[in-house]
């Protein structure tokens, strides 16, 4: 590979939500940017279920239907397959539904149209400070190989998503990251109502597992919030006893898709995000929602922000990073401690939370303004932790 020694200003390590949106930003800003991802060609698959509020459209410059599989109208929540709740979602808070792998595979296409170099196929495996550079070395297997066997920038993203050991070696998010268990499942066929979205509580321990519509099938997702995870072997089977009675229910045969067990890093504690010259965004920066396990939208959010971060830190604005970690903090950790408390309370009684929770009238709106960020847990969390403790309607 041609890389020369400061060819780059800034490296993106991880293609996925959080850094190609990074890439985009930063590529149309007129930085020279290297994105690079393990994954060996995209689009690469990814589990998740792809449900997204409308409003991370106001993130970019560009259109993002061209990756809308499907516009949700209402939400559908049960408990125990029954006792249902069905909630129209308001005309301002739409939720979209994409496939992830081409949702990242278009974000990293428009990174690329505004000048973003895009190199599959290497892991990076190590981060050094030098000189005032940074320097990132690549697995010995890598797709291509930098002279003198390292990449330099002056500046990187960290967003290798939930699996991260990036972000830890350089100091920054939590030593110690809290984990979700989740399983997903790919289901093609057709969907019965391609409008709805559905939540079913009561089925899996400490969590809940959602159905997503999307073209041509369904993406499934279960997730245990609290308490320790489950090994992969227990969480399987676990899940697959869960899946023999919801997918029936949706019109799909017990065992059918794709199944795979993944653990989703979850926001556990305020962090700092960046150091000299460096910022971590997305999973790798424990952004995802510990109640509901939204991690589309802080990593879209963080990548874009701190694509604007570096860019002013390039440009010589010495503070600009800290105000990335500092804006980070407000406009989404402070939200994300409430909905870790409302986890901790609600997934130890759900059979409370729900009649007590979901099942008021204003309930439904509610979760839909949280995942569209018209509001934040902060806004309901008192009053909801108030009524479980104490198990008043
Ligand atoms: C089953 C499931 C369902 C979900 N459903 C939803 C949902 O419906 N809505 C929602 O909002 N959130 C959902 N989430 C959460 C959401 O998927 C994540 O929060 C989101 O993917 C985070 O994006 P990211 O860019 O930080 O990480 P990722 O999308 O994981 O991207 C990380 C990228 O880094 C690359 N990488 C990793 N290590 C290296 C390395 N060493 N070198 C180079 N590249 C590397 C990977 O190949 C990958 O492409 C779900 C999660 C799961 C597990």
């Amino acid at each position: 590979m041609s890389t020369t020694a400061g060819q780059w200003e800034v490296i993106v390590v991880g293609a996925g939500a959080a850094g190609a949106a990074a890439a985009a930003h930063l590529a149309r800003a007129g930085r020279r940017v290297l994105v690079v991802d393990r994954a060996a060609s995209f689009p690469r698959a990814k589990a998740c279920g792809g449900g997204m509020a409308a409003s991370v459209q106001a993130l970019f410059p560009f259109d993002l239907s061209p990756v809308v599989e499907a516009v949700i109208e209402r939400v559908r929540f049960t408990w125990d397959l029954g006792d249902p709740v069905v909630a129209e979602l308001p005309g301002a808070a739409p939720f979209w539904i994409v496939q992830r792998a081409n949702l990242d595979a278009f974000l990293v296409q428009q990174a690329s149209l505004a000048g973003a170099r895009f190199l599959p196929g290497c892991p990076v495996q190590g981060l050094q400070r030098r000189d005032g550079c940074w320097r990132l070395q690549l697995a010995p297997g890598a797709s291509e190989q930098p002279e003198g066997g390292w990449l330099e920038t002056r500046a990187v993203v960290i967003a290798d998503g939930s699996g991260s050991r990036l972000a830890a070696s350089v100091g920054l998010g939590p030593s110690r990251p809290r984990f979700a268990t989740t399983m997903s499942v790919e289901l093609e066929g057709e969907v019965i109502d391609p409008a709805t979205a559905h939540f079913g509580f009561g089925l899996v321990p400490k969590g809940f597992c959602w159905a997503f519509p999307r073209r041509g099938g369904m993406s499934i997702g279960l997730g245990s919030f609290i308490g320790r995870p489950a090994d992969p072997a227990t969480a399987r089977s676990e899940a697959d006893a869960v899946l023999a009675r919801l997918l029936p229910s949706l019109g799909f045969a017990p065992d059918a898709g794709q199944r795979t067990v993944n653990r989703l890093r979850v926001w556990d504690g305020h962090h700092p995000l960046h150091g000299e010259g460096v910022v971590v965004a997305g999973d790798a920066a424990s952004l995802c929602d510990p109640f509901l396990a939204e991690g589309l939208r802080p990593a879209l959010l963080s990548g874009c922000r701190a694509a604007t971060a570096i860019d002013l830190w390039l440009a010589g604005e010495a503070h600009a990073l800290a105000g990335y970690s500092e804006g980070m903090r407000r406009d989404w950790g402070e939200s994300m401690a409430w909905g870790r408390r409302i986890a901790s309370v609600f997934y130890r009684v759900p059979g409370v939370g729900y009649q007590l929770g979901i099942k008021r009238p204003t309930a439904p709106q509610r979760i839909a303004q949280i995942l569209s960020g018209e509001m934040g847990y902060g806004d309901i969390a008192q009053r909801v932790i108030r009524r479980l403790l104490f198990q008043r309607g």
